[in-house]
């Protein structure tokens, strides 16, 4: 992964000379990231006494508190550790208040998930493997040798069409763990537990020995998920570094959140601006296991937005596209056409969405040539410094992806052009898959969990346009399926906060020159003169 602009990055980390380091404002990849992530921290930590994040949890704990914010991931570690009988994160709580409530599915699918990389069991059997005497290295080799083995054959026999596969949409494969892959699991188990006793029966240094026995003890936990794998919706992932994991959710993710999290006794206020769709709850607390809880104990409010998108929003259908296929030249065509004349139309200040690393790479090298009048850029999975260039840049064109869709603050008129390609239905995924199966219709399905899902998205995308009070922006949907005669359109319309809607390209164009400054049309450079 080591590229030229990645080892620029790590060279300035070295030069900081405060110790502090926001690894959301560097450019490292998640990659890289994951590597600096501390999973464990040691007592013998030579930094202990001065760390962040041991003085953050010492602070955490203080009973002096009115009130402490903090994110999902955490308040959910709290609740898995205190069921595991583990040390708690905060002290007992009166109230909570979930801001961001739409996120809580994603934190609770990330923090109740077991995640096996392949390379795990290596770097078990490279701790393992040195400073032994060499009396003890048959016993070793020989665990080492099986530790190894079992873990290839899971592999090999799991990864499926996945190991080979080269289209970077399709990284998640459903599996089924059979018998086979079920015997080689308990032993590479029996030989994990031996392997920390070996390696200080043979002379293994002391503090290592702890650290084996504790990723022994981890990856053996790992395989119990996997063994008892009935209760939990199974896949292989395929990260962006290509390596393979192996991955479970529980099946009944919304009965263990409802008991881990609404089934106490003490309130919570559950806010988001994308939770609902058309003021109505059902999907969230379907998903979140919140319609267990007692009807008499929920209130629900919904209110409009703040913005006055009917003025300050205008919404654009184009009735030319044709039907959104990716492998349908004429459909590619055609979106590149249509970006063409609406940048061109909103004098850049343009965030184009896709729902496809394939399509969006396609497109941006498709127009790279034709759009010289904007600085383009191209955001690839969580290169957050691209979004610091497009701001800056004034009036450029920023061609991304899901991720840039929500969470990511472009206030002004950096970003007075939205444009969906695709609307955003959800990706099927193993554990789409595994909610599609108690669904006895697939209609029913369609309506009670992909349309709510596709159409919250929307807002959250639409909701990137307008951030201030004074912001107004043109929201282009290319798809279809949303225009007069589209599927979707009337969902669509009564989803998104009201405002006019065209199919009318001249209607963007007057609508730019009718709310923008003069400063708007000056690229940047000449503004700076
Ligand atoms: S104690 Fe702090 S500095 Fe040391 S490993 Fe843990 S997080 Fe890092």
């Amino acid at each position: 992964e080591a590229d030229a602009g990645l080892l620029l990055e790590l060279a300035k980390l070295q030069g900081v000379e405060d110790s502090r380091i926001d690894l959301d404002d560097t450019a490292l990849t998640p990659y890289v990231k994951a590597r600096i992530n501390v999973l464990r921290c040691s007592r013998s930590c030579p930094y202990l006494v001065l760390c962040r994040f041991m003085n953050f949890q010492k602070r955490c704990m203080t009973e002096k508190f009115d009130f402490q914010i903090t994110n999902h991931n955490y308040v959910l570690a709290d609740l898995i550790g205190r069921k595991q009988g583990k040390r708690p994160l905060f002290p007992a709580y009166g109230a909570i208040v979930l801001d961001e409530a739409h996120k809580l599915l994603d934190a609770a699918r990330q923090m109740y998930s077991t995640a096996w990389d392949e390379q795990e069991a290596e770097r078990i059997v490279r701790l393992g493997a040195v400073n032994v005497r060499m009396t003890g290295m048959d016993e070793l080799a020989v665990l080492q040798g099986r530790i190894t083995e079992c873990n290839r054959q899971i592999f090999d026999r799991l990864a499926g069409e996945l190991s080979g596969s080269h289209i970077r949409e399709e990284n998640r494969t459903e599996i089924m763990i059979g018998p086979v892959e079920r015997r080689y699991m308990k032993h590479m188990a029996e030989a994990l537990e031996k392997l920390p006793f070996v390696y200080q029966k043979n002379g293994g240094q002391e503090m290592r020995a702890q650290g084996l026995k504790r990723r022994c003890h981890d990856l053996t936990d790992k395989l119990a998920v996997f063994l008892d794998s009935g209760k939990f919706i199974c896949w292989m992932e395929k990260g962006e570094n290509g390596r393979l994991a192996l991955c479970a959710v529980p099946m009944e993710l919304e009965q263990i959140l409802y008991r881990d999290l609404w089934s106490r006794p003490i309130p919570a206020i559950i806010t988001s601006g994308t939770m609902s769709v058309r003021g109505d709850f059902t999907h969230f607390k379907k998903m979140t296991g919140l319609a267990s809880a007692a009807a008499a104990r929920i209130q629900e409010t919904s209110k409009p937005s703040p913005f006055d998108f009917q003025n300050n929003g205008l919404i654009y259908i184009p009735e030319r596209m044709p039907f959104p296929n990716i492998r349908d030249e004429r459909y590619i065509r055609a979106v590149m056409e249509e970006i063409l004349r609406i940048v061109s139309a909103a004098h850049g200040h343009t965030l184009i969405l896709f729902t496809s690393y394939w399509l969006m790479e396609r497109v941006y090298y498709g127009l790279k040539d034709r759009l010289t009048a904007y600085p383009l850029f191209l955001m690839g999975r969580g290169r957050l410094d691209v979004i610091r260039s497009f701001r800056r840049s004034g009036n450029g064109v920023l061609f991304a992806s899901d991720s840039a869709g929500e969470g990511i603050d472009l206030a002004g008129d950096i970003l007075s052009c939205l444009i969906i390609v695709k609307l955003p239905f959800p990706v099927p995924d193993p554990v789409m898959e595994y909610q599609r199966t108690l669904y006895e219709d697939f209609d029913l399905y369609r309506r009670d969990i992909i349309i709510p899902e596709m159409l919250i998205k929307l807002r959250q995308w639409v909701g990137r346009g307008i951030r201030r009070e004074e912001d107004t922006a043109v929201f282009s949907i290319l798809d279809n399926r949303a225009s007069l005669r589209g599927r979707y359109r009337a969902e669509i319309l009564n989803t998104l906060p009201s405002m006019p809607v065209t199919d009318r390209l001249g209607d963007v164009a007057d609508f730019i020159m009718r709310k923008k400054a003069d400063s708007y049309f000056m690229d940047k450079e000449q503004e700076q003169k």
